[in-house]
């Protein structure tokens, strides 16, 4: 190899080419992108590196300036100077339409409806971009390098202020024909059920995310006798598995609720999918097994057969905060490889 490089080096010196070493190491990189509804994150990778060569993270919004442009602010602060970008992708809140780059109707960004983040990036920084939708590619981000490894087929669940969904079938992210796909948040358990933040009844979100959760904890608290379980002022989730980790009953109660819906989801999904590995993740899965327990004996109890148990393994998510950026990670390469 030295050999190798004296002789290049003799070559150019001899030569006086109007070029020098480095053009001869082109080094690469890509940029992926997570837009959560508080912060956004972003960090430039070299070709074969999950550490950051650089990372950053703002606040969604500030006065005065539009998210878009905080985000081109954002995206140039983590550009590498010694590397050679070749493309970006971006995780983003649904509903968003994948196929062709546009964020739909986010409840948490109401000012992006119908924006076309995709097109505003490609202009922005003329290289190809891609985007999709945030819980899709943390299931991406978990299957390619982390607690989805190795498997063909997985689901995973996302469980926080809502409830997303992220299928992998036979080794591809699967998003419906329109990319709409995949919001197992919002398939109905109970009909004329309690109301979900969407609008519509009785959906899983309504049932089990983290202000499902302290909603049926204040309805329990409206009975007299319950009241001096928890102090007065704001309940949150996080709260409420504190208190089941001291051993309150009513807090327990309300972990087993919300696991025992998600349990009755994943039921219906394995009928569907015959899925080996369910990943959940997100906020309110950090209580464990608290949460896991539940829902693992409640998909016992719903599944039609032991045939959909049989090598099933329901696991928490192994890249914590970092899935959907990962997977965006993982979009982004693919954009260059094609
Ligand atoms: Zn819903």
């Amino acid at each position: 190899m030295l050999a190798f490089q004296t002789i290049w080096f003799v070559f150019l010196r001899d030569f006086e080419l109007p070029f020098n070493y480095a053009i001869l190491f082109i080094m690469y990189s890509t940029v992926a992108i997570d837009i959560g509804a508080s912060r956004m994150r972003a960090a430039s990778y070299s070709k074969n590196s999950t550490e950051p060569i650089a990372y950053n993270q703002v606040a969604t919004r500030s006065e005065g300036m539009p998210i878009e442009d905080r985000l081109v602010n954002l995206i140039e602060s983590v550009w590498p100077a010694d590397y050679k970008v070749k493309s970006i992708a971006a995780a983003c809140p649904g509903p968003m339409d994948p196929i062709n780059g546009i964020i739909v109707e986010p409840p948490n960004i109401p000012e992006w409806k119908y924006f076309p983040l995709q097109e505003f990036l490609q202009n922005s920084f003329d290289l190809p971009v891609s985007i999709n939708n945030d819980a899709s590619l943390a299931a991406y981000g978990e299957w390619y390098f982390g607690a989805g490894k190795g498997f063909s087929d997985l689901i995973y669940l996302t469980i926080s202020t809502g409830i997303g969904g992220g299928i992998i079938l036979n080794n591809k992210l699967f998003i419906g024909t329109a990319g709409f796909g995949a919001e197992i948040g919002h398939t109905t358990l109970v009909y004329q059920g309690p109301e979900c933040s969407c609008g519509q009844t009785g959906h899983l979100e309504a049932f089990a995310s983290g202000p499902s959760i302290v909603r049926w904890v204040k309805s329990q608290l409206e009975d007299e006798t319950l009241r001096n379980l928890f102090p007065e002022g704001d309940l949150t989730a996080k709260l409420i598995s504190d208190a089941a980790e001291n051993g309150n009953e009513l807090a327990i109660a309300a972990y087993a609720r919300a696991g025992k819906y998600i349990g009755l989801a994943i039921s219906d999904l394995l009928h569907i999918f015959n899925v080996p590995r369910i990943i959940i993740g997100g906020g309110v899965s950090r209580a464990g097994d608290l949460l896991f327990e539940p829902i693992r004996n409640s998909v016992k109890d719903f599944v039609i057969s032991d045939v959909y148990l049989e090598n099933l393994e329901i696991v928490p998510a192994s890249l914590g905060d970092d899935s959907g950026l990962m997977g965006a990670l993982v979009l982004s390469r693919e954009i260059t490889e094609n």
